[in-house]
């Protein structure tokens, strides 16, 4: 890091400010808020700007001022300057994954991986912008070049939840600027740092000034002012239902483009005939890797009858063995979840369940000791009604319920009858259902014989129904939200 962000020094802890038209700088409210590491809450890792609306207004006026000189600089300026911070960004894969882990609390290896994520988002959009961006079409008049471009759309408004706190916002913020748009970037208030690397990154490769606006705090007092402010012309929010929903009317009232990633209850189906080591094996790591905390994240595993107790059994001993503890040992396969509001979520919901007489297969205790930090036991429910809140809600944690069936068709009916659709998998070596499942699923993402959680980053990624707003992210489909479409209509003019 290069230690621009820090607007002071508290003790031995750094302060950092927000990034407004091309500088750090304090919050104008005058307040912070601390940052401390999940797995050891003693651990300080730093203050942030408590910003307010004056913050965000800024933010939005340096956004503004700078959207027609970057919207007009040519792509392969762009490009070079995002393939510079990609650079840059590489150059700190082991510190900013290591940042993430201590903020977020999954482990170094998922750390790293998802920092080298960013890094392939930075590379992917400096190329992909160098691809046609509009269409020619024949004309009904032959002296007519009738065709299309894409331009950029102006402020656009990115909001991103701390579960994957540094790919997020660059899928997000990447194509944004790659278009040529400028931004102001809200992150989630648990996870400011890793927004701080990401902005520093770009600003140190040359982003010129305005175009990237980096305000931290919380939700009401950023993200609300972002939402309702008429300068800003999009608004991307990955998040949560209840907010997501809220977001889109607000910002679609006042007419704003909006796209919405939201949560899963993401269905795997283990079929009869599957190989059921790989299966249990991509199970367990769809369900409870980052501590279950991915909107791709298995919480169902649907089973057919006929081996639903050695499926079962094979969980429960997975389950039991996943070593749970400091991220930063490489020894650890399940951190803790982000806040201790969140700990106390999953256990109740593990109580509740427990309580309703669901079967308890393993876990499911309290997970004392880890120097406080807000652990969560792994945990399988046997024999879950499809029906019940624990077959239905997001838990958002490492909890995973089996549920029976009898056939591919009742597999797939099951695996529909919820208000999500982001991910979904089959395990099966009978190309036949395979197909079955790919066509009647209703997910926006299918996996045969993987788990739900893989998401390759130049492809198309978002839901069905209530887990996404119909548009996709990432890949081609980036372009779709952050740009918008002109329709040119050239002729020469009369020769007399
Ligand atoms: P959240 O909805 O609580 O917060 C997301 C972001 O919105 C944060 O930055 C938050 O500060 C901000 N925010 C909250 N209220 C706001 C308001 N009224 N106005 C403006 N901004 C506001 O979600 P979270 O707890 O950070 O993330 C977990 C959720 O995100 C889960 O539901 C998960 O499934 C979902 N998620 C979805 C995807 C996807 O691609 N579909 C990916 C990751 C996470």
């Amino acid at each position: 890091m290069a230690n621009g962000s820090i607007v002071e020094q508290r003790g031995s802890t750094p302060v950092h400010g927000n990034f407004i038209a091309g500088a750090w700088r304090a919050g104008k409210t005058g307040e912070t808020y601390e940052n401390r590491n999940p797995a050891n809450p003693s651990e300080l890792i730093g203050h942030f700007a408590a910003s307010g609306a004056d913050d965000v207004g800024a933010a939005v006026s340096a956004a503004e001022e700078a959207a027609t000189s970057w919207g007009a600089i040519s792509a392969f300026a762009r490009a070079n300057i995002l393939y510079k911070a990609s650079e840059i960004l590489a150059s700190r894969v082991s510190e900013v994954g290591r940042d993430l882990s201590r903020e977020e609390g999954k482990t170094l290896k998922e750390g790293i991986g998802e920092t080298t994520r960013a890094v392939q988002i930075l590379r992917y959009f400096a190329g992909e912008i160098q691809q046609p961006i509009g269409e020619h079409y024949p004309s009904v008049s032959p002296t007519t070049f009738l065709f299309t471009l894409r331009e950029p759309i102006g402020v656009c408004g990115i909001i991103t939840p701390w579960n994957f706190p540094i790919a997020i916002p660059a899928w997000k913020i990447v194509p944004a600027i790659a278009f040529g748009n400028t931004v102001v970037f809200k992150p989630a208030s648990m996870t400011p740092l890793c927004a701080v690397h990401l902005t520093e990154a770009l600003a140190e490769a040359g982003l010129p000034t305005g175009v990237l606006n980096l305000v931290t705090g919380g939700a009401s007092a950023v993200g609300d002012p972002l939402v309702r402010d008429d300068r800003v012309l999009a608004v991307s929010f990955t998040g949560s239902d209840a907010v997501g929903n809220g977001i889109k009317k607000l910002a679609g009232e006042r007419g704003a483009k909006v796209q919405l990633e939201l949560g899963g209850k993401n269905p795997a189906i283990v079929l009869a005939d599957a190989n059921l080591d790989h299966a249990v094996t991509q199970v367990i790591n769809g369900a409870m890797m980052s501590s279950g905390q991915k909107c791709t994240a298995t919480s169902r595993a649907i089973v057919d009858r006929r081996v639903v107790a050695e499926v079962t059994q094979r969980l429960a001993e997975k389950v039991g063995a996943l070593r749970m503890g400091d991220p930063l040992d490489d020894a650890t396969q399940i951190g803790p979840l982000v806040s201790a509001e969140a700990a106390e979520r999953v256990t109740g919901e593990i109580d509740r369940a427990r309580s309703e007489g669901v079967a308890l297969v393993a876990g499911g205790s309290a997970a004392d000791g880890h120097n406080g930090g807000h652990f969560v036991t792994p945990t399988l429910f046997g024999d879950v009604d499809p029906g019940s809140r624990l077959g239905q809600e997001e838990l958002f944690g490492p909890v995973l319920g089996v549920i029976t069936v009898d056939d591919v068709d009742e597999a797939i009916a099951v695996a529909n009858k919820v208000r999500y659709g982001l991910s979904a998998s089959i395990f099966t070596r009978d190309i036949g259902q395979a197909m079955e499942f790919v066509q009647k699923i209703q997910a926006g993402i299918v996996h045969v014989n993987s788990e739900t959680a893989g998401a390759e980053p130049h492809v198309p990624f978002g839901g069905y129904k209530g887990s996404s707003s119909y548009s996709r992210e990432q890949g081609k489909a980036a372009r779709e939200f952050y740009t918008q479409v002109k329709t040119v209509y050239l002729d020469p003019p009369p020769s007399a």
